[in-house]
């Protein structure tokens, strides 16, 4: 019974400053270090495996790993580390480098993770342009971190992920292991409390025009995010999930899974260096793993093992496929062949990364075979928290109707909304919205598909052709390992597509062969002008062929019709 009118009044219509009534709920930060502590205290059995770089399994639990996480925080702040400050790393995906994403940013640090496959000018550049105040590197690292040395100006301090015992010689002054750094360390430490608007890591994107550029997360952004991408319609995370990051921990935080998998319980299981088929197998078998996450490149090498080897892993019950379009051919081999779930996802660093993934309603799943795996194609529907669209060059928004196709743009409160210590930038003038340089389709059952990267798409006649559809084409021809195709400049065309092939092992498949394969399954003018093999496509460091590389070698083929 209420007892004064005022008592009434105030409870019940709390004011806030103007005419809103607020909601009468906590305002608890979402930090990233209670996702660590969450699991460590009603998760504590489940267990973190790692292949480390000596090659042995190392396995804990993660209640020891906050304690070590607790045990890094304090060591950094012993060395001086502030809030904001900037801590590298160049590593594999490990349980350090675990360690490193909770124990740098639980203490107001920012976790600068590192792709150690750039150029050593570029590798050079970010960390300077991030002003890291520490490098934590992989002994594998240590001859490249060597030879950048001279280059980097703010580091002061050089960790390296390993015990004195495997320590290699370096003529780098003031080396640390990590191991006797966290060791000397207590592990008593009550995670700080602050606004989770913080930033909490930083990462690259690998800039294949212009400069590298730096996508600042923060706290509130990873944990909203982890929740998203742990739902059952996005990559359905949970206690009884053994996942397998083989996407890179430099790769957009390893597409965010270090964070779910502790925010979920889910056992983590991390493969260090060894990424090939026969190495994944193993490791996936020895683990039980369930769920595995990576770009095409790395499910073609697993399929190839497989195939030869005719073994398959047994526990595995779906792939996650996103960084760049998978081939049909993929999707049809681990469904059919191997019956594994194949979960199609797309994003990007700026989107932390998850924007869209593939998962069909009960009627779509019933479509005939060919018209599912149409569907199976598609990078998916955005996942709640991600608003998307596509726009014509002019800012108008396009219709859904699967045929029109734009650019896409997003808003969320996971994207980026600028670049780290960067004034302008064109993709997020557009209103509020971020324009992700990739153009795509939407259909009215809301499923977007990606036919190019804006820079890749191959205008003819001026009419735009799909490379994107051709690649994936192509890659269905039995002989065909992986294809990119590029659009090389023409007189009379302005560009023709030329599609470069690599071949499957022992397979030699000829021009004519290809092109007959395609013809009818596209409009003839779509039809590649030439077609090239190469031993191998040149890959970049997460993975996707390096287009630029070929459109370097072979821009100028048509100079003569020039
Ligand atoms: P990154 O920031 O390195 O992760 O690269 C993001 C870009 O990769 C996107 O903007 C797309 O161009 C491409 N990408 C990611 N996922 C897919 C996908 N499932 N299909 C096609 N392209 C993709």
């Amino acid at each position: 019974m209420l007892t004064s009118p005022a008592l009434a009044m105030n409870d019940l219509f709390p004011a806030c400053g103007d005419s809103k009534m607020r909601g009468l709920m906590m305002d608890r930060p979402l930090l990233i270090s209670s996702l660590l502590s969450h699991a460590a205290n009603v998760f504590r059995d489940q267990e973190i495996v790692s292949r480390t770089v000596e090659g042995v399994i190392h396995r804990y639990r993660y209640a020891e790993a906050e304690r070590r996480a607790k045990q890094v925080a304090n060591a950094l702040r012993g060395l001086g580390l502030g809030e904001g400050d900037r801590v590298g790393t160049i590593a594999w995906n490990g349980h350090r480098h675990f360690e490193l994403y909770f124990g740098v940013s639980g203490v107001g640090g920012v976790c600068h993770t590192m792709n150690p496959r750039l150029h050593h000018r570029e590798l050079a550049y970010i960390i300077n342009h991030a002003k890291d105040r520490f490098l934590f590197v992989d002994t594998t690292f240590l001859p490249l971190v060597r030879a950048i040395a001279h280059r980097l100006k703010s580091v002061q301090h050089i960790v390296v992920l390993c015990d004195r015992a495997n320590l290699p010689d370096t003529p780098l002054n003031n080396v640390l292991t990590y191991e006797e750094l966290v060791l000397s360390h207590s592990d008593q430490l009550e995670w700080p409390e602050f606004d989770d608007r913080t930033a909490s890591s930083l990462c690259y994107t690998s800039g294949t025009t212009g400069k590298p550029k730096g996508v600042l997360y923060s706290h509130r952004s990873t944990v909203i995010h982890s929740y998203a991408i742990a739902l059952p319609d996005a990559l359905d995370l949970g206690i009884a999930t053994s996942i397998l990051p083989v996407v890179p921990m430099f790769h957009a935080n390893a597409w965010g899974l270090p964070y779910a998998a502790a925010l979920t319980g889910a056992k983590l299981v991390f493969p260090g260096p060894a990424l090939d088929g026969k190495s994944l197998t193993e490791l996936m078998n020895g683990e039980g793993v369930t769920v595995a996450a990576g770009v095409p490149t790395v499910w073609l090498g697993l399929l190839n093992h497989w195939r030869e080897h005719e073994t398959k892993v047994a526990s595995l019950e779906r792939v996650v496929v996103g960084g760049s379009a998978p081939p049909r051919s993929m999707i049809q081999a681990f469904e059919e062949e191997f019956g594994i779930d194949f979960r199609h996802a797309w994003g990007m660093t700026e989107m932390s990364p998850l924007g869209t993934v593939n998962v069909l309603t009960p009627s779509q799943q019933g479509a005939p075979g060919g018209e599912r795996y149409d569907l199976k194609c598609k990078q998916g529907r955005p996942v709640y928290g991600v608003e998307l669209e596509i726009f014509d060059e002019q800012g108008r928004p396009l219709p859904h109707d699967g045929k029109t196709f734009g650019e896409v743009r997003v808003r969320g409160p996971w994207i980026s909304s600028r670049y780290f210590r960067q004034r302008r930038s064109k993709s997020h003038d557009g209103d509020g919205w971020f324009a992700t340089g990739d153009i795509a389709t939407l259909d009215p059952s809301g499923m977007m598909q990606i036919t190019d990267r804006k820079k890749d798409l191959v205008k003819s006649g001026g009419e735009w052709i799909s490379s994107i559809e051709l690649e994936n084409l192509a890659a269905g021809h039995p002989d065909v390992a992986q294809a990119a195709v590029i659009g090389i400049p023409h007189e009379k065309w302005t560009e023709r597509p030329l599609l470069v092939v690599q071949a499957k092992k022992g397979r030699s498949p000829t021009k004519d062969d290809l092109l007959a394969f395609l013809k009818g399954k596209v409009p003839d003018w779509w039809l590649p002008d030439d077609v090239i093999f190469e031993a191998e496509l040149p890959l970049g460091g997460t993975g996707k062929v390096q287009k630029a590389k070929l459109r370097e070698k072979y821009d100028d083929r048509y100079a003569a019709a020039r």
